[in-house]
């Protein structure tokens, strides 16, 4: 599948709809049983998604005229539940706070599920990457701050991933890469992050590759990492232009 996160400084509602549904156009050779978009700002998390296409996705949820300064988008190749609008990416947690897209496979899914539910959980679709969304809300419920939470979470699951999430009241973008493809992208006053570079080319041109076992968060004037191991990487020395 492909995903796009694009975080910017200010309300450009128009603009920033449009470079998530333009990179998600030149994601779709990724994979495209389904398609689906969040956006948000401090006061509102939406997202609109469904079964097929990304022209498709277009005219049935006009996703350029959702509002936020941060925008996650997702194209869907399935592994794991049906392609139908419920399975399609972005997934939440149970207070809609949390929402997640997700490039790869949770192999120990089931297990984690059945654990999350019988703490009171409550799933809406049939995908392996629901859990995710899940975990991070499980570790925000204990007490830990939204990063924490993430990096609990991305311990949790097993299978190679590219994982991009977001939290109501927190300008972060969190990701995480196993395997499967991730980079960043520095635009101006905006930061970018995509499976591919294709996808950031009609925004920028400079891109900064993320490697396997790395962790971070990116804002619209920030990005950082560190190996899962807590070991801080120097993004800015890999800065390609
Ligand atoms: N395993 C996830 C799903 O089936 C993600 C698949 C993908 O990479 O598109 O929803």
């Amino acid at each position: 599948c492909g995903i796009i996160g694009v975080a910017s400084i200010g309300p450009k509602d128009d603009v920033l709809a449009k470079i998530t549904l333009d990179a998600l156009k030149s994601l779709e050779y990724r994979g495209y049983d389904s398609v689906g978009m969040a956006s948000m700002d401090s006061s509102h998390l939406e997202v609109r998604k469904c079964a097929g296409n990304v022209e498709k996705f277009e005219k049935l949820r006009r996703p350029l005229s959702m509002k936020g300064t941060i925008f996650l988008g997702h194209t869907r190749w399935a592994t794991h539940g049906e392609p139908n609008d419920i399975n399609a990416h972005p997934h939440l947690d149970c207070t809609g706070e949390v929402a997640v897209i997700h490039n790869g496979t949770v192999l120990n899914f089931l297990e984690l599920k059945h654990d999350l539910i019988s703490k009171g959980h409550k799933f809406t679709s049939d995908t392996d990457t629901e859990v995710i969304a899940h975990l991070i809300e499980h570790f925000r419920k204990l007490g830990m701050d939204n990063f924490s939470a993430f990096k609990q979470a991305i311990q949790s699951i097993q299978g190679d991933h590219a994982v991009l999430a977001i939290v109501k009241g927190d300008n972060r973008i969190f990701f995480s890469k196993k395997n499967n493809p991730l980079v960043i992208g520095l635009g101006d006053e905006m930061n970018l992050i995509s499976s591919d570079i294709w996808s950031l080319i009609h925004v920028t041109n400079r891109t900064i590759p993320i490697g396997d076992d790395e962790i971070g968060h990116i804002t619209a004037t920030s990005i950082y990492a560190e190996k899962l191991n807590g070991e801080k990487i120097d993004l800015k020395s890999r800065l390609i232009v």
